[in-house]
């Protein structure tokens, strides 16, 4: 027998909606790249999202087809995700710090109808688009006033298109697993891989993002998604913030510690979302300038392991509690964070931290295992290490026009690529990429525990740890680090510190002290890089 409720669709455009009725006058505040902050509610956002879809439907684009953009965290940027996927279109978020080579493959695989972008990114695109497939045709995300001299072919203005027609659009009712978003991962091999999320899964997702052992956003927030909206969806945020109608404050192109800072500081954020790398630079500026933060609780720490330091310094110095979470591109992202539970209550300032370093529980909807070489299930008992399989409905089921296969096995488990353990709480800690995992003499050292003992020690600002080929053990760690201005930490400084919490087999054989590390276009070490860097490199 089938119950009697009502089969509504669950549907992007609902999130929107649902601010404008319930939050009309919560604000969304974008630091522009023009320049000026600029400030609307969530009923103008609405409004101009609806003369967005009508601008669209105008220029052509029907559902299913793809619209590219490529663009900071801004109010324009909030109005495509919803105007693009509310309309039945893709809404493709191509991340700018690709090579160009991944931005031509990305578009042309992606089929891009239309292609919406931020000033910055004019000379990348002109320098492309002789090879660009299947874009009809470019929008500047500006006014204008601000329109560049381009030799870019069909070029328009986004608020032209938009000031060019009235918000009179119906959302179209739809079935909620049609396509909604499109976001290759950054693979460090071979060519991206294009993640296809549905209306419901984004849905779903959001709504996990709001619970309190999710993220836990509410109308009480000031957030300031620091990851950016071309990265797996600024991690749901803008969806969470509608459903919930918290406030939104958006970065725009500036980053950096004080840029970020005053931000935070003149709209009172409560609670950001950010990559390690992120929190390194703010931290460094609060740190020389002696500031202190007025108004953030909370910051979410994902995209890499969280650092016991970075932890403590938020905690202790700063009053901010961190919430560390895990997640890929093919889970939405959101798979774990790490709330403490009922009976941690308590629990030591030590111990707090201890279990902060793991990436938590997994949120309801999400399931996870761990299984060794054979396949085989391993036991939740925080020491059994192995692949971590995850399931549910935001986690894909494959990758768009059928690439990577193999990834989704018969039961519907995807493979993360992470390496893990989880404990009897549930609680599960990622050891390793499962590339980037040390194998000395059969035992596994976890590349990550020993970069983050690495960050912790006084005058390191950022450590990579790599395998280096051993003729005894096979691999041996190498730690490669970065020094804080001015600092004149030794090798040996490092080895003894690390000496206080490692096992002797876990230490670094040497540690090489360089300018910068490599990063990917999201912001994570390439260790690959470091690895075919110094594959030769001869320990001592
Ligand atoms: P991406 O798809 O680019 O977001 O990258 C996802 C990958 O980032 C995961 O498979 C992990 O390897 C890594 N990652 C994400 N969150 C964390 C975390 N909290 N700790 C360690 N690694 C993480």
């Amino acid at each position: 027998m089938l119950g009697l409720m009502q089969n509504k669709s669950l549907l992007i455009s609902s999130l929107i909606e649902h601010a404008e009725k319930q939050y009309r006058d919560s604000e969304i505040v974008s630091r522009t790249i023009e320049g000026p902050i600029h400030r609307y509610t969530y009923a103008d956002c609405a409004k101009r999202s609806r003369q967005l879809a009508k601008a669209l439907t105008k220029l052509g684009v029907q559902q299913g087809d793809r619209v590219g953009t490529m663009a900071f965290n801004g109010y324009r940027h909030v109005e495509l995700y919803f105007g693009v996927s509310g309309m039945g279109a893709v809404c493709h978020t191509v991340n700018p710090r690709l090579s160009p080579e991944h931005v031509i493959y990305i578009l042309n695989h992606a089929e891009d109808k239309f292609f919406f972008f931020d000033l910055p990114f004019v000379p990348l695109l002109e320098a492309v688009e002789d090879k660009l497939t299947s874009v009809k045709g470019f929008v500047v995300m500006t006014d204008k006033a601000h329109m560049p001299q381009t030799k870019l072919k069909n070029v328009m203005c986004y608020e032209d298109i938009v000031n060019a027609e009235d918000d009179d659009y119906q959302w179209p009712d739809m079935d909620e697993n049609t396509a909604s978003a499109l976001c290759y991962t950054s693979g460090t091999t071979g060519n991206p891989k294009g993640v296809l999320y549905s209306h419901r899964s984004t849905v779903l997702h959001a709504l996990a993002g709001l619970t309190v052992d999710g993220i836990g956003y509410s109308n009480k927030d000031a957030i300031l998604p620091v990851v950016p909206m071309f990265h797996v969806n600024a991690w749901g945020i803008p969806y969470s913030s509608a459903m919930c109608g918290a406030k939104m404050v958006m970065p725009g192109a500036l980053m950096d510690g004080k840029s970020i800072y005053e931000l935070m500081e003149m709209e009172q954020v409560t609670l950001s979302a950010g990559v390690p790398t992120v929190w390194m630079m703010l931290l460094a500026y609060v740190k020389e300038t002696g500031k202190k933060f007025s108004s953030m609780r909370r910051t979410v720490i994902g995209g890499s392991a969280a650092p016991r330091s970075m932890i403590e310094t938020f905690r202790n110095d700063y009053n901010v509690d961190v919430l560390h979470a895990w997640g890929m591109t093919e889970t939405s992202p959101l798979g774990t964070a790490c709330h403490l539970k009922k009976k941690h209550e308590g629990i030591s300032e030590e111990d707090i931290v201890t279990l902060s370093l793991k990436q938590g529980r997994a949120v309801y909807g999400v399931e996870m295992k761990i299984v060794g070489m054979n396949g085989e299930e391993l036991p939740w008992d925080g020491k059994a290490c192995g692949n971590l399989l995850v399931r549910g409905p935001w986690i894909a089921s494959g990758y768009f026009k059928g690439e990577g296969k193999g990834a989704v096995d018969a039961d519907g488990w995807f493979d993360t690529g992470d390496v893990s353990t989880i404990d009897e709480d549930g609680y599960m800690q990622i050891t390793d990429r499962d590339k980037d995992v040390i194998k000395s003499g059969g035992e596994w050292i976890s590349s990550i525990d020993v970069e983050n003992e690495t960050v912790g020690v006084p005058g390191i600002a950022e450590a990579a740890v790599i395998a280096v080929p051993h003729p005894k053990w096979d691999e041996r760690p190498l730690v490669i680090a970065v020094k804080q201005k001015g600092a004149n930490v030794t090798k040996q400084d490092v080895i003894d510190h690390l000496s206080k919490t490692l096992a002797k087999w876990q230490l670094p054989d040497d540690v090489v002290f360089v300018d910068a590390l490599p990063h990917g276009a999201t912001g994570k070490l390439l260790k690959n890089v470091l690895r075919a860097e110094y594959k030769d490199y001869k320990l001592p």
